[in-house]
């Protein structure tokens, strides 16, 4: 390469190793820009770690801290010098540099006020940032993982705490009868971006909590994140007894004693780990209620540090303490006895001066009720004086699932906001689509994806251009799927005829709709089953064909989660449906990504109000794709009859079985009267004009109002500051 290719910084001494060319100061710079995840959302710099070498990308799970550890610098310096990388490299890594040191001028700095000493601590049992690091089972930790990526963007001062999950959530695989398998491996430590959290000496952190049954300990690692760091503590260290030393190993598995040991760990231990770097954080975010008990450990602070009494600091705690609640569904709660609770709570509530019944009143409705279990979501929302749901609907039904907590209020005061989930759009954006996005949509629309004006030129979009980009990223979809399904086959040593099959499963110009989720029964993915001739009939029409690809995981309990899977995977054997139904095994970041980017409708079709929000159509809005949902989650407030298609009424069943039959025909009707005619309608040049039109209006009226970067502004403004300054609380997030 040429000597003009290498920037020059005026500023540095000469001997700067990042003005050097030698090999070692390109691998490097690599290695600096592969530890931090920042590298994950964006699209050029994850396309020169695949260049890098391509196969080896694919198949270490898109991870570029494995791929370099197997590559010598000179090995980097010769594909570099083959594929011309160098001005990529030191692109890659000056745009890193650049965006740790600019934090003045980030929206954060502006509106952040408080927050700048006192940064937000935000506790989360899982993160989803990438495929690389598996430390997330589904949509919990996808949203966190999106939440933390947009507070870096916009430069707000957070700090992340989770736990280390050293065999993270299972690998899936199918059997041949179409029966889930469930298959855990061990995430190699030396090939995540981490290292240990030091403390203030830097020496590296350990943490002890004091159970009745003896000591508890976890490290503390470090995870970048851009701007924001992540401490995940991990319970694998010496001195911890076998069975502790695994406690951290799973996500969500074991028994309840193992997960209220994790969620000690991840409340005590988060709030004493923060304490060990001495970070004061202003506000504490507890995100869903398996961190619950963190408030307790920082009122335990408040009363050793401050001398105030329980009382006090309670209440001056739960000032700084914000709560979101995730699910209606009423199993979704985490409920403990009595006798958990004490054994590994007691030591804490001596400290804190509480009798064993004061400490159980607060996580309980009826404090005196020594019928109720501990709940997790009550201690949440009665140590936080500012709670909320994740859309407008899901508020209101919180408000009436929590009213008997404020039996004096009338349910419209009851004390829960809402702020909707977004997601994080640099993350689940098409590079093709950021790359149209890039020519119309103005400079630094990037940093603007929280405004709804950014979006409104997506209508001068030549409709030709915004049909071809989409179609390119199906291609892309469905040539994801048929390596995947026929290396499902080879796995499954099925005959070479099926691998065949496999291979060219789809048809490119067919009407595409996916269905990605948690196989959890209310979430209804066999309800097109219900009419299934019918459906059959509709679908297979050589004029007007429509195919569907499905993915997602069942709980490893989840015995009617599982039956789910195994009935859809097997409409591959019904010749009416085999080449139009596929299950993709083992949804990830990494299926989700292809699926929400191609796919041309996203089906959602859960039964109304058990959805939360949902956040893969919010995805598949970006990359062109239109949503056809139950109007509920997010939909429900999104909808507006030119933006996607509504399956049903908005309306509750009280009858289950009734109601599910009612969705099965109203989505069955939806298919044949909106879906497909709007699709094949085409015009002289063979556009689906009003399609089109369809899809210019869901991204321009969606993006931004469903975007991480919006979800995170409104915790700010309505969440974070008033917490950060002990305002009163108002509870003006609905
Ligand atoms: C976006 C995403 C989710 C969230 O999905 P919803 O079904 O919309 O709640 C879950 N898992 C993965 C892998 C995702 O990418």
């Amino acid at each position: 390469m040429s000597q003009t290719e290498i920037p020059r910084s005026t500023s540095k001494p000469a001997r700067d190793i990042w003005t050097e060319v030698t090999p070692q100061a390109m691998y490097d710079k690599l290695v600096a820009v592969s530890r931090n995840l920042w590298w994950s959302w964006h699209p050029e710099v994850v396309s020169l770690f695949r260049d890098l070498d391509p196969v080896r990308w694919r198949q270490l799970d898109h991870n570029p801290v494995a791929l370099l550890a197997e590559m010598t610098p000179d090995q980097v310096a010769q594909r570099a010098s083959e594929m011309v990388l160098f001005t990529r490299i030191n692109q890659a890594h000056r745009r890193l540099r650049d965006y740790l040191k600019n934090t003045q001028s980030t929206w954060g700095a502006r509106e952040g006020g408080v927050l700048g000493s006192m940064p937000v601590a935000y506790f989360s049992a899982e993160f989803g940032i990438h495929e690389s690091v598996p430390i997330y089972s589904g949509g919990l930790g996808v949203l966190s993982g999106d939440h933390i990526k947009s507070a870096s963007g916009l430069g707000v001062p957070l700090v992340a705490i989770g736990l280390f999950y050293d065999q993270g959530y299972f690998k899936q695989q199918l059997d041949r009868e179409g029966w889930q398998n469930e298959e855990y491996q061990d995430t190699k430590v030396e090939n995540l971006a981490m290292e240990p959290a030091n403390d203030k000496n830097g020496k590296p952190i350990m943490v002890t909590i004091d159970t009745l049954d003896g000591k508890l300990m976890a490290k503390v690692w470090l995870m970048r994140v851009g701007r924001v760091p992540l401490y995940l503590l991990d319970c694998d260290v010496e001195g911890n007894r076998p069975e502790d030393r695994e406690l951290t190993s799973r996500l969500y598995g074991g028994d309840l004693r193992t997960r209220i040991r994790q969620e000690l760990v991840l409340g005590v231990g988060g709030v004493k780990a923060l304490r060990a770097l001495g970070i004061h954080p202003g506000v504490y975010h507890l995100n869903e209620g398996h961190s619950g008990f963190a408030p307790l450990e920082v009122i335990r602070e408040r009363m050793s540090d401050d001398g105030l009494s329980f009382d006090d600091a309670l209440r001056d705690v739960a000032q700084h303490t914000v709560f979101t609640t995730h699910t209606p569904v009423p199993a979704g709660h985490d409920r403990f006895e009595g006798k958990l609770i004490e054994e590994h709570l007691g030591p804490l509530r001596q400290h804190l001066g509480i009798s064993y019944d004061q400490l159980m009143g607060l996580g309980r409705v009826e404090p005196q009720n020594e019928q109720e279990t501990f709940c997790m979501t009550v201690i949440g929302l009665k140590l936080s004086r500012r709670a909320n749901a994740v859309s407008s609907l899901h508020g209101q039904v919180s408000r009436r699932m929590w009213s008997n907590l404020w039996p004096w209020r009338v349910e419209e005061e009851i004390p829960i906001g809402h702020i909707t989930n977004g997601v994080h759009v640099p993350s689940w954006l098409a590079h093709p689509m950021q790359l149209l996005y890039d020519r119309y949509l103005g400079p630094d629309w990037l940093g603007n994806v929280g405004d709804s004006e950014t979006w409104q030129k997506v209508y001068e979009i030549d409709p030709g251009e915004l049909w071809e980009t989409h179609n390119a990223l199906k291609s892309r979809l469905l040539e994801f799927v048929r390596r995947r399904v026929s290396r499902q086959c080879r796995r499954r040593n099925e005959d070479e005829a099926a691998v065949e099959t496999a291979r060219t499963v789809l048809d490119p110009s067919a009407l595409t709709i996916g269905f990605a989720r948690r196989f959890a029964t209310y979430k209804r993915a066999d309800l097109f089953m219900k009419n299934l001739d019918q459906f059959a009939e509709l679908i297979d029409d050589v004029n007007h064909p429509v195919q569907f690809i499905f993915s997602g995981k069942a709980h490893p309990a989840d015995e009617p989660g599982k039956k789910l899977i195994q009935a859809i995977a097997n409409l591959r054997h019904d010749p009416r449906l085999a080449n139009k139904i596929v299950f993709v095994e083992d949804y990830d970041i990494n299926v989700g990504r292809h699926l929400t980017q191609g796919v041309d409708v996203w089906l959602n079709n859960p039964r109304r109000p058990l959805e939360a929000s949902g956040t893969s159509g919010q995805k598949v809005v970006l990359n062109g794709g239109l949503n056809c949902s139950v109007l509920d989650g997010w939909w429900a407030e999104a909808y507006n009859g030119k933006n996607g298609f509504a399956i049903g009424l908005g309306k509750q069943h009280v009858d289950t079985a009734l109601g599910d039959q009612r969705d099965a025909d109203e989505l069955m009707r939806v298919l044949r009267d909106e879906v497909i005619p709007l699709f094949y309608d085409r015009d002289a040049d063979g556009l689906p004009k009003q399609w089109i039109g369809h899809m210019s209006n869901s991204i321009a009226s969606l993006a931004a109002r469903f975007s991480a970067h919006r979800m995170v502004m409104d915790y700010v403004k309505s969440a974070y500051l008033v917490a950060a300054g002990g305002l009163s609380s108002d509870m003006n997030m609905r």
